[in-house]
């Protein structure tokens, strides 16, 4: 099992409970003792939450009678051998292979931006992001220069407008602990499109816009960035904007060790069939951003931590059933997504839950519930105890 990400970890909790030592052998690989709460990395990069609240020790979490546990980077998948390679250059062989590896940040090879941009992926480059701007902000005390004190934000999807909402909280707290100016501050997210949120409920974008203005965010719409230097961002529109600071949060890919593998990939993400088997490997299974997973119009679903633990939960079950030789009883996955919540900051969030619009303070407390509800699967009400309060 690759990776201790949303969907793997629904596999383990499975088979940690169902089988017994005896049926199978089953080893977790993963880059951290942790499992990363993605779904608040924008809290942690803003400032806004205690890193530690954001992480759960994989201790707490796998069964060590049941599951061995590597902590290593996967560097290479060979495929054909049936075999894992390891950061210390060891390899393991496997009969079945689960790969839950997440995402690599899509950069559309856009100039500049692997070497100098910042990228919200784990907790190691949200807390990178924290500090950056710590320290940027301490330099403008020291300089007076104002590109220290500009923060953009590069895609208004999703995380972009979740960033943008924290990031704005974080403003007024540091424009008093540091004693700048508030309107120094600037915190501008850009985006390629005419729109934030691309594709999104209309009514529930000119509400989060509205909101995020009203708090200070700036978006320039219609406008992709080109290019990104060390201090500036340059537009298509030729404008520049002096920043030491771009987050990018312009859309992910597959994680970038599958295109390094011998598998067939789209964007370093894997197709899979009904049964969240590779089409080309019938004993390995990919589930979450590594995987592509059609819908009825067939367009692809996009990645979400949601879909990854649905995902998890099939393939619990259909892998015990694999195990105990009852294939026939293994059915098709079949996804219904229950909706969307984002937060727009402290307080406040939108959201359509099974087709109802929820906005404000509502929407804000539904999104913490589906924390605490991702927390109850990962380990009970005992968990929720120990990271919650
Ligand atoms: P992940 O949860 O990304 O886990 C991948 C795991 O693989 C990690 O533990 C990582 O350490 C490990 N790994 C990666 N490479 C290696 C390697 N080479 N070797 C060993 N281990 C490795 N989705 C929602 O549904 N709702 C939300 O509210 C939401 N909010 C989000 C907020 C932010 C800021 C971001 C960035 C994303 C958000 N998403 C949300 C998307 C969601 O987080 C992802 O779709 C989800 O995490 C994917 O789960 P996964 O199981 O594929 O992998
Ligand atoms: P995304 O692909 O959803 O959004 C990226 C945005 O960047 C798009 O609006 C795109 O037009 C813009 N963009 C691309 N190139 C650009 C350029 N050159 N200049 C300016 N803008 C540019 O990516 P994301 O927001 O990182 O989300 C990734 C996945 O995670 C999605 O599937 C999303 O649904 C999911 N997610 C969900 C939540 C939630 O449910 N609350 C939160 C975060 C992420």
């Amino acid at each position: 099992m690759l990776g201790a990400g949303y969907g793997s970890l629904m596999v383990i909790k499975k088979l940690q409970k169902t089988l017994t030592s005896s049926e199978a052998s089953i080893t977790l690989i993963n880059k951290y003792p942790y499992h990363y709460i993605t779904t608040r990395l924008h809290e942690v990069a803003a400032g806004n939450l205690n890193p530690l609240k954001a992480m759960v020790p994989l201790a707490e979490i796998i069964d060590k009678k049941k599951i061995t546990f590597i902590q290593q980077k996967v560097r290479g998948i060979n495929f054909q051998n049936q075999t894992i390679l390891l950061s210390d250059k060891s390899e393991l062989q496997y009969d079945y292979l689960v790969i839950g590896l997440g995402s690599s940040p899509e950069t559309f090879n856009i100039k500049g931006l692997k070497e100098n941009a910042f990228f919200l992926t784990n907790i190691d480059s949200a807390n990178i992001i924290k500090n950056h701007i710590n320290y940027m902000f301490s330099l403008y005390k020291e300089t007076l220069k104002e590109e220290y004190l500009t923060i953009v934000i590069g895609g208004a999807g999703f995380t972009g407008i979740e960033l943008a909402g924290e990031l704005i909280h974080r403003k007024n707290f540091l424009s008093k602990e540091l004693d700048i100016e508030k309107d120094k501050i600037k915190i501008i997210n850009i985006e390629a499109l005419n729109t934030i949120l691309p594709g999104f409920n209309a009514e529930l974008i000119t509400y989060a816009k509205n909101h995020l203005e009203k708090l200070g965010v700036e978006f320039i719409l219609n406008t992709p960035i080109e290019e990104y230097t060390e201090d500036k961002v340059i537009l298509k529109n030729n404008k520049i904007i002096k920043t030491k600071t771009l987050i990018w949060t312009g859309g992910v890919r597959g994680n970038n060790l599958l295109e390094a593998s011998n598998i067939k990939s789209k964007r370093g993400r894997v197709e899979v069939d009904n049964y969240l088997r590779s089409l080309e490997y019938k004993n390995v299974y990919i589930l979450g951003d590594s995987s592509i997973v059609y819908n009825e119009e067939n367009k692809p679903y996009p990645p979400t931590a949601q879909l990854a633990v649905e995902q998890g939960k099939y393939l619990g079950n259909s892998l015990i059933a694999t195990l105990r030789k009852k294939s026939d009883n293994i059915k098709e996955f079949k996804y219904k997504p229950k909706g969307t919540i984002a937060s727009l900051g402290k307080s406040y969030a939108i959201g359509i839950l099974k087709e109802k619009k929820l906005k404000g303070k509502k929407a804000h407390i539904l999104k913490k519930i589906t924390y605490l509800y991702w927390l109850k699967l990962l380990g009970g009400i005992k968990l929720i105890i120990r990271r919650f309060f």
